[in-house]
């Protein structure tokens, strides 16, 4: 007897959506996936790989800047903006054709459109074409993704010299002068990049810290590391106001008691993203949400069987990667499986010049657990690799819980340390203890090597510092 075909529906076609629409089809439902605008959703369009290809130019820009300390004599006769603009597109559009692709090759059926919930059995429709469509659905996965959050700050409405990272992401020219508000990873990406491309970086940030999620003491390296190639970062400042002023824009804000004022071509505000569920009437499928955020148990289920939800929808960590994942393990379940999404092996990072990531606890975050640790460091400056690439800045930083010494946290500052983190995550998972660590022969020379001296540090025993 022939088994009916499960339907499932996928909203949106970011990297949570079409990565599940993938994953049901491999299982064998009959997939349809709705996306309104872009497939690729923020992170291929408008978030991750466009950042990190302007970032790259910005890159080489840095190591041209640099290259007679390297025994390279060059001159750099300026920057072609409009050819850094059309790399970004090209690599952009390779990938979105690319996902398309899958798609089509997957059998999954996509519908340009915006859907919407009609009862928790049917979406409504409507198509780019303007022309309506009811769908009824076994399954639904809603990866609807999120949008920048505006905060209630006089003379930022309307107007232009305020962008979000969509708008800093598609400048005409360089700005001379720009100042961020939020020093999150959106924020501190953006005044590495233009800082690197001589744009004069304010970042005005609420907290007395900067990016919320990272290990703090690291942070503080990071901070100074900005701090030396020019980008000015105010902590602890409120901005109160946006006015135009000349020509530019004058941002003021209460920093120390005292209200401060800077001025700046282009004001990037970016102070957050907020899940983008207002248009799916989900209290008409009778979805459990909180403030716009989607409800969801650990099998990424919503309070409705058979609707399921996953990526920056949730309001939670909104990483790429992590939607991906999540689209995994919604689309296995509304295929009958049984999965459970652990979040543990979760990497952040952070593509600054001098990269960040981390994965696990951080050291703050250990101690308000009360759990008792045990840290092992060790810098850069003493690992050759790095020593080689950008003379020894940064370092690795490893936290273990004391009975067992199994792996809790790895935060890592320095050269390649956003590839570096995925060993990391993966002695996390496996809960590998400081001796898999140390039984691990890393190649040399490699950054990875600070990885195990790391480890041997927090055992009292690196081999390349002083104990
Ligand atoms: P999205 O990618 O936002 O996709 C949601 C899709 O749903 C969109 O295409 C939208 O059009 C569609 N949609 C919404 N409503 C409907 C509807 N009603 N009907 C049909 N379609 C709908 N993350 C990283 O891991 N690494 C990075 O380096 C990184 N860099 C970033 C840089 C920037 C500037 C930004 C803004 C974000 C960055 N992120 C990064 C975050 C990352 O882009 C998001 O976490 C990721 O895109 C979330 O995936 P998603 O599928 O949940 O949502
Ligand atoms: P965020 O939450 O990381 O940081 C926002 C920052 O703005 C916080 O530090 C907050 O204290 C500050 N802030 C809030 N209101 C403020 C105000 N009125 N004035 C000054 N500062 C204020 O958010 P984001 O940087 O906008 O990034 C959004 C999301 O995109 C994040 O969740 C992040 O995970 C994702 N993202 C990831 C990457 C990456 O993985 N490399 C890159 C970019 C974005």
């Amino acid at each position: 007897m022939a088994t009916v075909q499960k339907h499932i529906i996928v909203i949106g076609g970011g990297p949570g959506g079409y990565v599940a629409a993938l994953r049901a089809g491999q299982l064998g439902a009959k997939v349809t996936l709705i996306e309104k605008k872009f497939i690729g959703g923020t992170c291929l369009n408008v978030g991750c790989i466009p950042t990190k290809s302007l970032l790259h130019s910005a890159e080489v820009l840095t190591s041209a800047k640099n290259a007679a300390a390297n025994g390279i004599n060059l001159t750099i006769q300026g920057v072609n903006w409009e050819t850094v603009q059309t790399r970004k597109q090209g690599v952009v559009d390779q990938l979105v054709n690319g996902v398309e692709g899958l798609l089509r090759l997957g059998g999954i059926n996509v519908i340009e459109g915006a859907a919407e919930f009609v009862d928790s059995k049917t979406l409504k429709v409507v198509k780019s074409d303007e022309s309506i469509e009811e769908l009824k659905f076994d399954k639904v996965i809603i990866a609807s993704g999120s949008i920048p959050a505006i905060p209630p700050i006089p003379g930022l409405e309307g107007n232009d010299d305020c962008i979000d990272s969509t708008g800093a992401l598609s400048l005409q020219e360089i700005p001379k002068k720009m100042v961020i508000i939020g020093g999150g990873v959106i924020g501190i990406e953006f005044a590495s990049l233009f800082s690197q491309f001589d744009t004069e970086v304010t970042v005005l940030e609420a907290m007395p810290k900067l990016l919320p999620m990272m290990d703090g003491e690291l942070t503080q390296f990071l901070r100074k590391d900005l701090d030396a190639n020019g980008v000015k970062i105010i902590t602890d400042a409120k901005v109160t106001s946006v006015e135009k002023s000349n020509g530019q824009s004058l941002v003021s804000y209460e920093y120390e008691g005292k209200v401060e004022k800077v001025s700046a071509d282009k004001v990037l505000v970016a102070v957050g993203r907020r899940a983008n569920t207002s248009d799916l009437n989900l209290e008409r499928a009778g979805v459990n949400q909180d403030r716009g955020k989607i409800i969801v148990n650990d099998m990424m289920e919503t309070s409705v069987e058979g609707i399921y939800a996953i990526g920056d929808c949730l309001g939670k960590t909104m990483l790429a990667h992590l939607a991906s994942v999540q689209g995994e393990v919604a689309a296995e379940n509304a295929m009958g499986e049984k999965v459970i999404y652990d979040e543990k092996t979760n990497p952040s990072c952070v593509f600054t010049s001098l990269e960040f990531a981390g994965v696990g606890l951080t050291e703050e975050q250990a101690r308000e657990l009360d759990q008792e640790i045990v840290i092992g460091k060790f810098p850069m400056t003493s690992n050759a690799k790095a020593l080689i690439i950008n003379n020894g800045d940064g370092i690795v930083k490893i936290i273990l819980g004391k009975e067992f010494k199994e792996v809790l946290g790895v935060h890592i500052l320095g050269p390649r340390a956003t590839e570096l983190i995925g060993e990391c995550a993966l002695a996390i998972g496996m809960e590998a203890t400081v001796e898999d660590i140390i039984a691990t022969i890393h190649s040399h020379p490699t950054v990875t090597e600070a990885f195990r001296e790391a480890a041997l540090d927090s055992e009292g025993r690196a081999i390349h510092k002083p104990n």
